[in-house]
C-alpha cells in the first residue's frame, strides 16, 4: 500500500500547482493523471502563448451559481502572485489586449514553472495512471475525519487521508477531458450544477444562416449583449454585454465577442449583436441619402465592412437601390437591424471546440476558504468547480486561486489509518 499525505488527480493547470505549494509546505504528494502529458491544455492555450493570468483579474470576470464563492480564493493568490512566481523562474511575458498575460516564447514556459515547482516540493508523479475506484474507510465511527480514501489504480493501491479532484472540465476530450470529477463529486453526495459548454463558437440553422455563410472569415469590432430587446428591466440588469471582435465562420459565430457571450448563453435565448458600435448609422445614412447617388450597398460600406454591407443588402430587394430612391423608414429599418441584430443560435460548436465548462461541482458543498466539500478530506479545484472565468486568462488566475487556497488547506502528516 502505498501513503501519502495528498493524492492530487489530474495534473493540469490546478493540480500542478496545488501539488508544488503542497509538497514545499512538507506535504508527502502523490499527483496522478490518465494522460502520458500532463497540462495539455496549457500547452494549447492562448495560441500555444498560454494567457495565463489577467491583471485586472476581480470576482466580477467570473461566472457561476454563487457568484461570491471565488471571492475569497481569489484575493489570497492574486495575478501579481502568479506573476511574481514566473519572474523568479526567468518567464517573459507581455500584455496583449484588456489586461491579459501570455508568454514571449511559449505556453511550454508555464508547464516548465509548475513542473519545477513540483520539483521543489518532492511531489511525486504518476502517467499515465488510470484510477479505477475510489472507496472511503472509516476508520472510528465517532470521528467522521478519522478516515481514508483508498484509491485503486493500475498502478496498485493508494491510500490517502486527503483526495484533490483536479480533473477540470469536459471540453477538449480527444486530449484528455473527462467527466471524473462529477462522478466522484456524486459518488460522495455532492451536487452538481448542469455543465454546458461555453467559451465556444455559437452555431445557426443552415436555411437562417445560408445568406451569411458566403462572409465566413469576416471579422469587426461589435458590441453583443444577451437576452430579447422586449426584456423586462429586470431580466435587462441580468444581461451581458461585451465589446470585442465578432467572426463569422461557415455554421454561425466565433471571435472573442462571441465566445464570452456564449458563457452566458441559454438554449433558446436569442443574442444581440450591434455590429456597428459607436456609429450613429440613421443619421450616416439619412445625410447619405440627402447628397448621393450611390447604392445603399456602397454607401453601407463606408460605416460597415463591404462584405457585410454587400451580404445585407443582397437579403433585401428593397435595398437594392440608390440611397436617394430609398424612402426614410427603408433606412432607418436597415440602421436598426444593423445596431441591434437579433438572431437565436441553435446551439453552439460543442465540448469539442469550448474552452471551458460552466458548471460543475456546486460551490453550495464546497468551502470558499479550504475546497473542502463536505465530505470531509475531499477537496475540488479548477475547472471542475461551479466558477467559470471570461475569455482573457481568467481561467488560469481561477486554477492558480483555488489551488493555492486548497494547498494551504491540507495537513502534512495526518495519520493514515490501516483499513
Ligand atoms: C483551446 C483552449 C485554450 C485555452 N486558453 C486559455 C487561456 O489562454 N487562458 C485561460 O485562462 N484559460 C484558457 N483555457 C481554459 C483553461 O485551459 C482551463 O480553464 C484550465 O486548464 C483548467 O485547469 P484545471 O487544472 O482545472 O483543468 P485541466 O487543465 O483541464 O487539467 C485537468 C487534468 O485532469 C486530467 N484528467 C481528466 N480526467 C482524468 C481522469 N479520469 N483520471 C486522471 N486524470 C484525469 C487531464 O488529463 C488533465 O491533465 C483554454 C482552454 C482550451 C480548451
Amino acid at each position: 500500500m502505498n501513503n501519502y499525505d495528498v493524492v492530487i488527480i489530474g495534473a493540469g493547470a490546478a493540480g500542478l500547482f496545488c501539488a508544488g505549494v503542497a509538497g514545499q509546505r512538507g506535504l508527502k504528494v502523490l499527483l496522478l493523471d490518465h494522460s502520458e502529458k500532463v497540462a495539455e491544455k496549457i500547452r494549447i492555450s492562448g495560441g500555444g502563448r498560454c494567457n495565463f493570468t489577467n491583471r485586472d483579474a476581480a470576482p466580477a470576470n467570473f461566472l457561476g451559481d454563487n457568484p461570491h464563492f471565488c471571492r475569497s480564493a481569489l484575493s489570497r493568490y492574486t495575478p501579481r502572485d502568479f506573476i511574481e512566481l514566473l519572474q523568479k523562474h526567468g518567464v517573459l511575458f507581455h500584455e496583449k489586449h484588456k489586461g491579459q498575460l501570455f508568454c514571449d516564447r511559449s505556453a511550454e514556459d508555464v508547464i516548465n514553472v509548475l513542473l519545477a515547482e513540483c520539483a521543489a516540493g518532492g511531489v511525486i508523479r504518476w502517467q499515465p495512471c488510470q484510477v479505477k475506484n475510489i472507496v472511503k474507510i472509516d476508520a472510528s465511527p465517532e470521528d467522521s475525519r478519522a478516515q481514508s480514501y483508498r484509491i485503486e489504480s493500475d498502478r496498485g493501491l493508494i491510500e490517502t487521508p486527503q483526495l484533490v479532484i483536479a480533473t477540470g472540465g469536459l471540453s477538449i476530450p480527444k486530449i484528455g477531458a473527462t467527466d471524473f470529477g462529477y462522478r466522484i463529486a456524486r459518488q460522495f453526495g455532492l451536487r452538481l450544477v448542469e455543465p454546458r459548454a461555453a467559451l465556444v463558437p455559437l452555431t445557426f440553422d443552415g436555411d437562417d444562416w445560408a445568406p451569411f455563410a458566403q462572409l465566413a472569415g469576416l471579422a469587426l469590432p461589435v458590441r453583443v449583449e444577451t437576452g430579447a430587446a422586449n426584456a423586462s428591466p429586470k431580466q435587462r440588469k441580468k444581461a451581458a454585454t461585451f465589446h470585442e471582435d465578432l467572426l463569422f465562420t461557415h455554421r454561425g459565430l466565433s471571435g472573442p465577442a462571441i465566445l464570452q457571450i456564449s458563457s452566458f448563453w441559454r438554449e433558446g435565448q436569442p443574442i444581440r449583436v450591434d455590429l456597428a458600435p459607436g456609429t450613429d448609422l440613421p443619421q450616416q445614412l439619412l445625410r447619405a441619402k440627402s447628397g448621393s447617388k450611390k447604392l445603399i450597398a456602397n454607401e453601407l460600406a463606408s460605416l460597415v465592412p463591404s462584405r457585410l454591407a454587400d451580404a445585407w443588402v443582397q437579403a433585401d430587394p428593397v435595398l437594392q437601390k440608390p440611397i436617394c430612391d430609398a424612402t426614410d423608414k427603408a433606412l432607418l429599418t436597415l440602421a436598426e437591424r444593423l445596431a441591434d441584430w437579433q438572431l437565436v443560435p441553435n446551439g453552439s460548436e460543442g465540448y469539442k471546440k469550448a474552452e471551458v465548462t460552466v458548471g460543475g461541482v456546486d460551490t453550495r458543498d464546497l468551502s470558499s476558504q479550504t475546497m473542502e466539500s463536505k465530505q470531509p478530506g475531499l477537496y475540488f479545484i479548477g475547472e471542475v468547480v461551479d466558477v467559470t472565468g471570461w475569455l482573457g486568462g481568467y481561467n488560469f488566475q481561477w486554477a492558480w486561486a483555488s489551488a493555492f487556497a486548497c494547498a494551504q488547506a491540507l495537513n502534512a502528516n495526518l495519520t493514515v489509518l490501516e483499513g
